[in-house]
């Protein structure tokens, strides 16, 4: 194996890459998690008219306190029947549009309502309660930039704005590929030497969490044909990811038979634990991952190196991994070659986020994995982190 990269050379190599899938439009309520590709701008003011935050009393701030008879009474979604009269008040709800010439709104729990006259004690400020039009934001100003992943605030500002179609990457496909002759579906019997196969569904996890339209292929034994089928198969996609089979043994095909069939090999080997037989190449347009085939390898290649790449496919203004940062709770001994993801359980103390490694860090231990919520990351290097060090960690959900 050549040296191996580090995980940002590897990420680097990975981005650049990636060449951006084509756009479509998507309705807002459909379009949660996506990535959008032309900015979206604001198509009215928010608010559209000057509204009381408020249930209470419009009026003239210069002419409180006072006692004032009510014009009228304005409710939400009508519009008042004219301008407030000089002298008077206009009983108002909220998200009710403020009359012109009031400039304030006061609370109905600090006035006395009499029913046709109103008791104001309190001396009102110019703007109070009132939340003028496009104070939120202007229309034909942008709410969401290009680029940006469509989360619950960014649905909710496009929907408030009178947003409804958006033009949105369109979702990568991405087929995924498991090898070994030893693997077999959930729901089979297993005879001697066979184990359960897992990663395809795990792997279509993590990434369906950056809009993968996947295909799962059947599982490939570890004979060349097989391979060369199913991996054809797989370059059709806009990302393939192949499980297993590129380690050194005689049974690791996968390199040779993506070679064979016209993969440029980019690199092969992070300096990273799990995971470092990892392989990424491309062909044509199509990216390919080879993850290694344990478990918890697979689970973090998928979610460190091919996340990233499905998101720069899509034009993601932020494609690499988003670490937050926590407390060790025990000391964490370093790898002085490779930079290690360590499964940990997070427990929120007060301000602070504490990581409590869990037992069990082997890289065929996905069982044990179950019951962490965080990947720590441990930077390479001599000695070992003490418990209370600052570290960062991609969240595990
Ligand atoms: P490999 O990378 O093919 O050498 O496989 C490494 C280890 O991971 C072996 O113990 C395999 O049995 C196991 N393994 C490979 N692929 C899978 C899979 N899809 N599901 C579960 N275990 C796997
Ligand atoms: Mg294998």
């Amino acid at each position: 194996m050549p040296d191996p990269l580090t995980i940002d050379d590897a990420l680097a190599r990975i981005v650049e890459n990636a060449q951006l899938l084509p756009a479509e439009h998507v309705t807002v309520a459909g379009a949660t998690g996506r990535i959008l590709r032309e900015p979206a701008t604001a198509q009215v003011d928010l608010p559209p008219f000057p509204s009381s935050a408020m249930d209470g009393f419009a009026v003239r701030a210069s002419e409180t306190p006072g006692e004032l008879p009510i014009a009228y009474r304005v409710a939400a979604g009508v519009p008042p029947p004219g301008p407030l009269p000089p002298g008077a008040a206009a009983g108002i709800s909220t998200g009710a549009t403020v009359p012109a010439e009031a400039d304030a709104v006061v609370p109905v729990e600090i006035v006395d309502d009499r029913g046709s006259h109103v008791v104001i004690t309190d001396t009102a400020v110019v703007g109070q309660h009132v939340r003028p039009r496009g104070g939120d934001v202007s229309a034909g100003v942008t709410v969401v930039p290009a680029g940006s992943r469509l989360g619950a605030a960014q649905i909710g500002a496009l929907a408030a704005t009178g947003v409804a179609e958006v033009v949105c990457s369109i979702r990568p496909r991405v087929a995924v590929v498991a090898t070994g002759s030893e693997l077999r579906p959930a729901g089979a019997e297993l005879a001697a030497g066979q184990i359960y196969e897992s990663n395809r569904a795990m792997i279509a996890a993590v990434l369906a969490r950056v809009n993968a339209d996947v295909d799962v292929l059947p599982v490939v034994e570890d004979d060349a044909d097989a391979h060369r089928q199913a991996i054809a198969r797989g370059l059709e996609s806009d990302v393939l990811v192949t499980s297993g089979g590129v380690s050194m043994g005689e049974h690791d095909l996968v390199r040779r038979v993506a070679a064979d069939l016209g993969v440029r090999e980019i690199f092969w080997g992070v300096a990273v634990k799990p995971g470092k037989p990892l392989s990424f190449g491309a062909r044509d347009r199509t990216l390919v991952f080879g993850l290694p085939g344990n478990p918890v390898s697979s689970l973090v290649g998928a979610m460190v190196f091919v996340t990233p790449a499905l998101l720069a496919l899509q034009g993601a203004r932020n494609s690499l991994p988003r670490y937050a940062s926590g407390i060790t709770s025990t000391p964490l001994r370093r790898n002085p070659h490779r930079d290690e993801f360590v499964r940990a359980v997070r427990v929120d103390y007060g301000e602070a986020v504490q990581l409590e490694p869990i037992v069990g860090q082997e890289s065929h231990m996905i069982a044990r994995a179950a019951a962490a919520d965080a990947l720590v990351h441990v930077p390479r290097g001599e000695g070992e982190l003490e418990a209370g060090s600052l570290v960062r960690f991609l969240a595990l959900d």
